[in-house]
């Protein structure tokens, strides 16, 4: 195949497989993860072509690409495919190594979804558990868009959809030091 004689130089490819825990060689370009993912179609590039671009060494597009951030940790995929593939965690991989060398992809969709993340994961730091209502709010305010799904809000309410507060779980110290060993081990893999 063209990229076995790329193996020594892609570096790429030796980054993703070792943050990942997959070997992305393996993949045989089937494209059954392509018709299982629910997004793919919003993804400048899906996931098969993601695999065949990071065996390529093609970093630059593969850290660039919203696919990456548009890619949901379903594991529909992963659990299709025919080489046992970790695909979310090839995801993960990539969205994590192209945030450490600096690669933003400035797209407002991008934008939005990575303060979501942002939000989300200080909020599970905080409390153990997700907050609706202040990723709600928090969210809006940070990306401008003050009002985005406010009439949702007194309906959701009032069923008790959405609580006005929420206590950390009885966990929330242990999660606390999960997220700092987390931290460390991030820091060594570096
Ligand atoms: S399903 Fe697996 S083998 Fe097939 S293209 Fe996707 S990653 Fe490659
Ligand atoms: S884990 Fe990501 S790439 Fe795989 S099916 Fe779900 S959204 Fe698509």
């Amino acid at each position: 195949m063209i990229t076995l004689g790329l193996q020594e130089k892609n570096t790429l490819l030796a980054d993703v497989n070792k943050r990942s825990g997959a070997n992305v060689l393996e993949c045989y370009q089937c494209g059954k993860c392509v018709s299982t993912c629910p997004v793919s179609s919003f993804m400048d590039f899906p996931p098969r072509e993601i695999m065949q671009m990071v065996k390529l060494g093609q970093k630059e597009q593969v850290y660039l690409a919203n696919s990456t951030w548009f890619c949901l940790t379903c594991s529909a995929c992963s659990g299709r495919c025919p080489r046992e593939i970790e695909i979310p965690a090839v995801m993960e991989a990539i969205r994590h190594l192209a945030l450490e060398e600096n690669y933003t992809n400035k797209s407002a969709k991008v934008k939005a979804i990575r303060k979501f993340h942002d939000i989300f994961l200080d909020m599970i730091r905080r409390y153990g558990r997700s907050y609706e209502l202040r990723l709600m709010i928090e969210h809006n305010i940070r990306t401008r868009d003050l009002f985005k799904d406010v009439m949702l809000a007194p309906t959701a309410l009032l069923k008790g959809k959405i609580p006005l507060l929420v206590k950390p779980v009885k966990s929330a110290k242990a999660i606390r030091r999960m997220f700092k060993m987390a931290e460390k081990l991030e820091q060594k893999q570096k």
